[in-house]
């Protein structure tokens, strides 16, 4: 039966239909797509010794490269003061900040499914590396990693790599899931996602994707997208500094099984938007925040059949039909090896 379900973490709600599942389906359906893989690209601005824009060229890299971004959406200067616009309905203010691009390897043509744990744990590494050195900045608040996969999400280019964007300030989506953890402390006197953990291990086998030593993935409860998943550590903390050398490992291979299982669903590389939500760099603890990656995969039914957020979505709230309990299952059912290994 219809019902809404409630995301603890963002204090919204989500519609949930799933006898429309039953309805007949008349628009496209389509057959996998593979692309030619080439592990080298001279016309690609990510791979090794090719030149970016303004001039500089790469190095002739071999793990993982980390480079300010030729087009930053954010700028490290103090900006000038604008005028005040006279109403207090017309707010503006500065936001300084920095963007990286972190290229997770040198083969253009590979995926975080396609690399080996090994690989995918220097990207961990990295990703580390990264926000304690921009978090140490005395203007960078925040640092939000993220990678868009595939040209569906908009991704400029195929080379496996993720942006870092530091801000000055926080921004909402982690603003309003650290107020929700805050909030939760302070009422339960224990961990929002902790206590989310133990109601999910409670039950496993109702959303539970894969699970290691220190982690798991699973499709929330609240889960907007078709197969939107969750990434856990089993223990409590804020960020990738605080991760153990296991606990990078232990991430490198949920990563590798997470798209892998994803890869296999459609049989095709599974775009996706995915990134982190560690505490603000600021120097305050933030004891309630739970570390967390969110995989935002946009494909409903085929390699090319998509969910839009339309309608109802962008009027009303988020609305799914398949239920995040048979969204699990099926990633469950899939092999856990990737098709084209
Ligand atoms: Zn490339
Ligand atoms: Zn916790
Ligand atoms: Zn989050």
């Amino acid at each position: 039966m219809p019902h809404r379900r409630y995301n603890p973490l963002l204090r919204q709600w989500v519609l949930v239909s799933p006898q429309r599942t039953q309805r007949p389906w008349q628009g496209e359906t389509s057959a996998a797509v593979s692309a030619a893989a080439i592990a080298y690209d001279p016309t690609c601005y990510l791979c090794p010794t090719n030149a970016r824009m303004h001039g500089t060229h790469n190095p002739d890299y071999a793990g993982v490269f980390a480079f300010d971004n030729d087009f930053p959406a954010l700028l490290p200067d103090e900006p000038p003061a604008g005028a005040p616009s006279g109403s207090p309905l017309l707010v503006a203010e500065p936001e300084r900040g920095r963007c990286r691009v972190l290229c997770f390897h040198p083969n253009h043509s590979l995926t975080l499914a396609r690399m080996s744990v090994p690989e995918i744990a220097a990207v961990v590494d990295a990703w580390a590396v990264e926000t304690t050195a921009i978090g140490q900045l005395p203007y960078i608040n925040h640092v939000q990693i993220f990678e868009n996969r595939g040209a569906m999400m908009g991704a400029s280019n195929p080379h496996p790599h993720c942006q870092i964007w530091a801000t000055e300030h926080i921004p909402d989506e982690p603003l309003a899931e650290l107020a929700a953890q805050q909030a939760y402390q302070e009422e339960q006197k224990s961990c929002l996602l902790c206590d989310y953990l133990a109601a999910e291990l409670a039950q496993p086998e109702a959303r539970l994707v894969v699970e290691n030593e220190h982690w798991i993935a699973l499709v929330p409860y609240w889960a907007v997208w078709p197969f939107e998943t969750l990434v856990l550590p089993r223990r409590h903390l804020g960020d990738f500094p605080s991760l153990t050398a296991e606990e990078r490992t232990g991430l490198a291979a949920i990563l590798k099984a997470v798209t892998t299982r994803y890869d296999n669903l459609f049989q095709v590389s599974f775009p996706y938007t995915m990134g982190f939500h560690q505490r603000p760099t600021h120097g305050l603890s933030h004891e309630y925040m739970h570390f967390h990656a969110h995989f935002y995969p946009p494909l409903l039914r085929s390699a090319e059949i998509r969910k839009f957020m339309v309608g109802f979505e962008m009027l009303g709230q988020p609305q799914r039909d398949l239920t995040p309990e048979t969204a699990a299952a099926r990633l469950r059912a899939v092999a856990g090896k990737h098709y084209l290994d």
